[in-house]
């Protein structure tokens, strides 16, 4: 049995699935028929490989991590998915689709955003096919990813604000989906993470895999050895970390470790840690562990980064926790942001906030020592400049 493979209607174990309104159907139905076949293409794949290679920056580094491995007393490497083309893992998903809406004959493209990393990522991958962009964002987020927001309007997309709920991520997503039920026929919705409907996590998960492939050629030239020990993620709805375990998920050698945000504490009202308070139900079209309440009204989530306030998590995740395959530990916003100052300090580089998180981890787990461990290194810390300056303890 496979962790990280889907079955036929979309299941990771007993999470998955796809829990649409009607009028998505024929959408769904005409991913889910055609992605497989378009992925499996050669001719997509030397594209999207070459657009990887010339347009994102890969592979992008694994640099060993000399103060840090010293601090823990453990092999540390870094996947440096920082340095992709507009900062983070993002753009490996949204390049991957949009050569998908090409293929499928769209002419306009829809995302949600929370940091606003998405959102650039699709964005860039918009302009640089000649496709409308129309980005949903929460207005919360609006206010605090401003550099985002900027970005995404130089590059020609249109923002439209989320101003329900808590007016963050899963509102936005909320409008996405809306809009798309209402402009079927002529647009895709390009979903940032692995969440949403079947086939959107095995797709999202299968473009962002290309981290744990170089990850394994990577060790390989400089370890001679085909797997880590360990490999550490943060996770909002899942995508970097699912593209961290992929190639490492059915190996039972290796050790998943999935970092969520605890906010200002698990039991504070003030949370994103999805596992720790979360019970299955539905959100954005998939069977999942979400933050609801008894009569299953969808919690609003808390975390200081915005890529992490999310009240659910993509349902790979929600079977490799059931299952026990994946071991979650949650992080306050509090040791996120020391862990963030810290990074700079002892490597030279700030990372997102959201990054932060799976290097709070580090001061959590007690069975490091001699490890051999690869973080992922989501994303850099330009765009959280103003949360920084804001919490000001540095
Ligand atoms: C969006 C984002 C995340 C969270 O999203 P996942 O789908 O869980 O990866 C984490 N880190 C960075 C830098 C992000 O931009």
């Amino acid at each position: 049995m496979s962790y990280i493979k889907v079955s036929e209607k979309g299941f990771y174990g007993d999470f998955g699935g796809a829990y649409i309104p009607e009028m998505l159907h024929p959408n769904i139905a005409e991913l889910k028929a055609n992605y497989e076949s378009i992925m499996a293409d050669p001719v997509f794949e030397e594209e999207y490989h070459a657009l990887l290679r010339d347009f994102v920056g890969r592979p992008t580094p694994l640099y060993l991590a000399e103060r840090l491995s010293e601090k823990y007393g453990a092999t540390i490497y870094l996947k440096r998915e920082d340095l992709c083309h507009t900062g983070a893992h993002k753009v490996n998903n949204t390049v991957g689709q949009i050569l998908l809406a090409q293929r499928l004959g769209k002419k306009k493209i829809i995302a949600e955003t929370g940091a606003g990393q998405h959102g650039v990522a699709t964005a860039t991958v918009c302009a640089l096919k000649g496709m409308e962009c129309i980005i949903y964002m929460g207005e919360v987020d609006i206010a605090r990813q401003r550099p985002n927001v900027e970005r995404m309007k130089i590059l020609g997309a249109e923002v439209r604000a989320a101003t329900s709920g808590s007016k963050t991520l899963k509102d936005a997503t909320n409008e996405a989906m809306r809009h798309w039920i209402s402009h079927p026929e002529d647009t895709h919705y390009i979903i940032g993470s692995v969440v949403g409907p079947h086939p959107y996590p095995d797709m999202v998960a299968r473009f962002q895999s290309v981290i744990s492939e170089e990850i394994i050629r990577q060790l390989q030239e400089k370890e001679g050895i085909n797997h880590p020990d360990m490999v550490i993620a943060c996770v909002g709805g899942g995508s970097n970390a699912a593209g961290t375990y992929y190639h490492f998920a059915d190996n039972e050698k290796v050790d998943l470790i999935a970092v969520e945000a605890a906010g200002m504490g698990i039991t504070s009202g003030k949370s994103a840690a999805t596992t720790a308070l979360g019970t299955p139900g539905i959100l954005h079209g998939s069977k999942t562990l979400l933050m609801q309440t008894k009569d299953g009204q969808v919690t609003e989530p808390h975390s200081i980064s915005a890529g992490l306030d999310y009240p659910g998590i993509g349902p790979l995740h929600a079977h490799l926790f059931a299952s026990g395959r994946g071991r979650f530990i949650a992080v306050e916003d509090e040791e996120a942001m020391k862990a963030g100052i810290d990074l700079s300090r002892m490597e030279g580089i700030i990372p997102a906030i959201e990054t932060s998180h799976a290097f709070a981890v580090l001061d959590k787990i007690d069975d490091l020592k001699g490890k051999k461990v690869v973080i992922n290194l989501s994303g850099r810390g330009d765009k959280d400049l103003d949360t920084y300056i804001k919490w000001g303890k540095y």
